[in-house]
Parts: structure tokens; sequence; C-alpha cells
């Protein structure tokens, strides 16, 4: 074939373009093709979504000595891993995190962070990362020096004898580093404060990677792009000046050591009390009479049961409140703050410990009931991180800002601490579950004190969240929510991680299954997955099986793609010409994505008649004709009439009666 000159070709395409009907993308062969969801249904995982008869994880305790130096800004520490081998198969390895390896030089994450377009600067302040002085190994009873092979964040250990199936292995580990300074550590680190530094340490021991039934051990290593964890019960102790406090997770097991007894006083009285009762008051963060001793180290020793993980903070400078958590079935918890006088105040961290009880309380309430004794808000470095009973937040965030944070971390104990999903994979089951639940905490807030959650997580325009999703669907370069999240770009982040799949979660309540169905099967993936690893399927399985819907055509638009939704009105006329007959409404898919969508007809004399249509419709038909029974004069018809869907135009979806 001989090409056209240029201008020629963009003139015939340009007339082509004008004289068809408007072009529709959507087929529907392709949106609605079957969707085979791996992997295979077997005895460890079921097609309802639920863990199979057979389903196992392993496990792994832990009992951790360790010693923060202020002097040295450094964790010195012994740790001992009882780790549990329930998988059906010996294993001839085990693998660790060594994710403070993270920040030296040259990492993985430190290559490969300054290349990412959107990514900010890499900040300087490397460390050595985490130094292994001594690794021995205990199986069938015989202890072996090993060295392990270290690479990058991950470490090798190579089993002298092969772990057999219900058998366990001891793992005895001395380890120091160098903590990193702000803001570098990012999640974990130290930060200058008026009277004295502030530790917000985490990922602070070896900890076991996962090994599971989908890919035996998941070695991905950490770019800083959070976490894959075994369940198991923690016994740590942490030794520091006397004049520190620790807040850490779980509970403190010996408060007489470390308290004097005003402080253990008052703890007792917050345990009674729904208003924040002051431990240490910004007047007393210098006086001596708040500390057993003063001279030498203290040792603060915790305890926490069925976790993944364990954080603390650690600081002389910290005013200390806390307040009882009041949940389901009489059961109670403490929420409690750590701040410096700096962050004091009312409209500041005075409220933290409010925030946090309150956002606890709702979602034990709505989802799952808090499992573990204490939750702890911590001003430090982190500016927003969370681990098992503790999070750390921003220190000059206030008010509506300082809510946000806390609810939004502390939701993260619902996901991935309790619902232990795979975070380094896969950030929808993370950051956008637990967005899509913190959406309806601010609702409850205080009777709606901060109004509704709008911010840079989620609709960061501050308004209608289905029209402020649309130009991600549109971007091109935007990936699915399926991909890594270390394959997602900084700038699309929050899109993609936070948003996409959380507005997803609200369309599926609030358009497709209706809030009672939806909630059905979202608390029972909750409950079915509390303390296990779902991944992705098990998820959309589970969620079909709840609901009792087949919602393939939902997961592939909209989370394995990013199809766009375009519904026009095409017309309206009455049936046989009789406004009695009812009204006959034409609507045409223009795009790739399918939605159940709802009609609204305004009759003359204003009043209102709705229609659901149902995603079926589409099965077949790029345009679908369908009748609204009215019995009178119309004036007005709309489709999607609360702007609830993401229509790309909805410059097509009305159509006023002359
Ligand atoms: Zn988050």
């Amino acid at each position: 074939m001989k090409s056209l000159p240029r201008a020629l070709a963009l003139a015939v395409l340009a007339s082509a373009a004008a004289a068809a009907p408007p072009a529709s993308k959507y087929n529907p062969r392709e949106t609605f093709a079957p969707l085979d969801l791996a992997p295979a249904v077997n005895r460890y995982r079921s097609g309802d979504g639920t863990p199979g008869p057979d389903y196992w994880q392993n496990r792994a305790d832990y009992t951790i000595n360790a010693r923060l130096d202020p002097a040295s800004h450094s964790i010195t520490g012994t740790v001992r891993i009882g780790y549990t081998n329930n998988s059906p198969g010996a294993l001839d390895v085990l693998w660790l995190h060594l994710e403070q390896n993270l920040y030296t030089p040259e990492s993985r994450g430190t290559l490969s962070q300054g290349g990412r377009p959107g990514s900010p600067p890499i900040p300087r302040g490397f460390t050595q990362g985490m130094i292994l002085d001594s690794v021995e190994v205990t199986v069938g009873g015989v202890t072996t020096a090993v060295k392990p092979l270290v690479s990058d964040t991950r470490a090798q250990i190579r089993l002298p004898v092969p772990l057999a199936p219900a058998s366990q292995a001891q793992v005895d580990i001395r380890y120091h580093y160098t903590v990193p300074k702000e803001p570098w550590g990012g999640r974990t680190g130290w930060m200058d404060s008026q009277n004295g530094p502030i530790y917000s340490i985490a990922q602070w021991y070896p900890r076991m990677a996962v090994y599971d039934d989908l890919r035996g051990w998941d070695t991905l290593p950490y770019l800083q792009q959070e976490f894959y964890l075994e369940y198991g019960d923690f016994d740590y102790s942490v030794t520091v000046p006397g004049n520190y406090i620790v807040a850490g997770s779980g509970e403190l097991a010996n408060a007489s050591e470390v308290l004097p007894p005003l402080q253990q006083q008052r703890l007792a009285a917050a345990r009674q009390s729904d208003k924040t009762i002051m431990i240490r008051d910004v007047n007393e963060v210098n006086s001596p009479s708040t500390r057993p001793t003063h001279s030498g180290t203290l040792t603060w020793h915790f305890k926490m049961n069925n976790t993944r993980d364990v954080a603390f903070g650690a600081s002389k400078a910290y005013v200390w409140d806390a307040a009882r958590i009041n949940l389901p079935g009489g059961k109670k918890s403490l929420a409690m703050s750590v701040y410096p006088v700096e962050s004091a105040g009312n409209d500041a961290w005075g409220r933290a410990t409010e925030y946090l009880k309150k956002s606890t309380e709702y979602f034990s309430e709505k989802w799952f009931v808090y499992p573990y004794p204490v939750a702890v808000n911590e001003a430090g470095t982190a500016g927003g991180m969370e681990y098992p009973g503790i999070v750390f937040d921003g220190i000059t965030d206030k008010g509506k800002e300082l809510y946000l944070v806390t609810a939004h971390e502390i939701g993260h104990n619902w996901f991935p601490m309790i619902v232990g999903s795979n975070e380094r994979r896969y950030a929808f089951m993370d950051e956008g579950f637990n967005t899509f639940i913190d959406i309806y905490a601010h609702d409850a807030f205080n009777n709606g004190e901060f109004g509704k959650k709008r911010d840079s997580e989620y609709a960061p325009g501050g308004g209608n969240p289905a029209d402020e999703i649309i130009p991600t669907i549109l971007d091109p370069d935007v990936p699915a929510i399926i991909t890594a999240a270390d394959a997602v770009p900084e700038k699309y982040r929050h899109p993609i991680e936070y948003f996409k799949p959380a507005f997803g979660l609200v369309l599926l309540r609030e358009q497709i299954l209706g809030n009672d169905r939806f909630d059905y099967a979202f608390r029972n993936y909750v409950h079915k997955w509390a303390f296990k690893h779902p991944q992705p399927d098990d998820f959309f399985r589970s969620m079909d099986n709840g609901a009792g819907e087949d919602l393939s055509w939902f997961w592939k638009g909209w989370f394995y793609n990013n199809l766009a939704l375009d519904l026009e009105l095409v017309g309206a006329e009455y049936e046989k010409n009789d406004p009695k007959q009812g009204l006959k409404v034409t609507v045409m898919n223009l795009e790739a994505m399918a939605m159940p969508f709802t009609v609204e007809v305004t009759m003359k004399d204003g009043g209102k008649q709705r229609l659901q249509v149902p995603v079926e419709a589409w099965l077949q038909n790029k345009i679908i004709i369908f009748t609204v029974p009215t019995t009178q004069e119309v004036s007005r018809v709309v489709i999607d009439p609360d702007n609830a869907l993401p229509d790309i135009n909805r410059g097509n979806n009305g159509f006023v009666f002359k």
C-alpha cells in the first residue's frame, strides 16, 4: 500500500471522525472474559477464599534483649528465635530479614530509589547496616555456629541438618547497628528535640522471612516498601539510661521496676478512665521525681503474644498520657501517647490519646476486636508509620492532620497486623484496605468533627472521590493496583496504593453490593484471615463468596487494569408515545469498564423515580434499552444522579425534555 502525504492522511482521518457516530471502545467479551484466579484451589486455600482444611503457616517466637546507647545512637542485642516448621516439607535453609541494611550506601534500596522518576532525592547519613556478631542454630538438640550468607537486606542460614516438618529450630544471634538519623531512617530513626533525642525503633532485630505455600521463602529485598512477617509470641527487654522512658508494643511486664509509685498509680487510674490522664505532664519532664533512678541504666521488659512484630519509642523527653479503650464484649485495652513538650497542647498531641482511643474503638466495633493490651502513639521521626500495638506519628502534627494520621496508622493494626497480608508485594491489601476503613472512621469521629476523609491519600483535591479518581484512570502511565509495591513510581503511590483500591471498595459497598452485603463479606474475610497470610486471590474469592456474586469483571477492570467508564444517555422516549406507558431509555457504554448504574427520572410535577440497572445488562450489549415504569410526563432523565460512579464524561449523562 502506498502511503498518503501526511497532511492529507490527517485530513482524511479528521473528516472520518467527524462523520462517524461516537466510537465505543467497549468490548463485552473482553470485560467479561473469565478471570483465572491463581493459584489453583487446593487443600491449603479454598475456592471460597477461606483458608483450606490443611492451611499451614510457620511460626516465629522471639526473645530479645537489647541495649539502646544514646551516646553512640546504637542498638546492641541478642535475639533467640524459636522457629517452627509447620509446612509439609523439610527446610534446608532459613531466611532472615536484616532491614537495617537498607541504610548502607550500596544497598539495593539506596541505589534503586534514586533512579525512580518522582522519587525524592536520596537522603544521606548512611549506616553500616545490621552487623551479625555471631549466629548459632540448634536443630535436633545439636547447636552449631553458622556463618550466614548476607545478601543485601536478607540473610540465608544453611542448616547443618534439614528442619523436618512439625519440628523446631532455635536461632541465637548477637547483633548491633547504628540507628539512622532522620530523615534517612524513614520508618525508624532518631531526631533531636528540646529535651533530648527521640528514638523510633523498628526493624531492630533479625526477623524471620515468611515461608509459605505459594512461593516457599518470600525473600523480596527491602527497598523501603514494607513487610511480610510470621506470627509468634514476643518477650523483649530494652535497656536504656535510667532517665529514659520506653513506650513499646505489648504489655509492660515490670512497671514496678521502671516507674515510681506515683506513675504506677496514674497508669492504674488511666485504665479506668475514658478521659486522658497525664502519666508525666509537661512540667514533670525534667523533674527527677518522675524516674526511679538517675544514674546507670534500667531495663524495660515487654511481652506481646500472637503478633508479627514489635517496635518501641524511647526518650527522656517524653510527656506521657493514657486512657482506657473500651472494646466489644466488655474487653479493655489502654491507649497511650508519648511526645515532647513542644508537641503538647490541646490543638496538638494533647488529643493524640483521644484520637487513638476512638479510632481503636471504632475499628474494633466495625471489623475485628483489637487484640492487644496497649495501643501507643509516639511522636517521632517517622511522621506516620505503623507497627503492631504502636504507631509513630509526626512530631509537628496538629488537629485534623494528627487525627487523620493517627486513625490511619492505628488502622494498619487491622491491615496488615491482624490480617497478615504481604505488604511488600501487594500494597493495596495494606494501604488500600486501611484507607477504606479510615473513610468511615472519619465520618464517625466525634460526630464528624473533622469532616469527610479528604487528604493526600484520598480525594486530595477535597472533592468528590468519583471525580478525583478520573485523572488516575485516564493517565496511560498509571500502573494497575495489583502492581508490585516496589514497581509503583512515587507519584502514583498514593493514587494507586491508597486512593484507587479504597474508592474501589467504596464502589463495591455503596454501588455494587450494598452496605449490608459488603460488610458481611468484608468482615468475614477479616475474621477468616486474622493472623494468617491471605493473598489477593483469597480476598477476591472471599468477597465473591461472602456477597454471593461473581465480581470477576470488577476485580479485572479495577484492580488488574485501569479501565475507564463512560456511560452515555443516548435517548429517552415514551413507550408508544404515551407518557402513561413508561419511559424507554437508551444507554450506551463508550469505554471498557462496565458498572451497574442508577437512572433517575424527574416528572413534570417534580416527583422522582429511580431504577437500578444491573451490571448484567452489559453482558452482551454496547447499547441497552430498558423501560422505566413511569405513568406521567417527564421533565428530565439522568444516569448516575448522585455522581457516584467514576464516569469520565458526565456531560452525556442527562437529558431534558422540552
Ligand atoms: Zn498507611
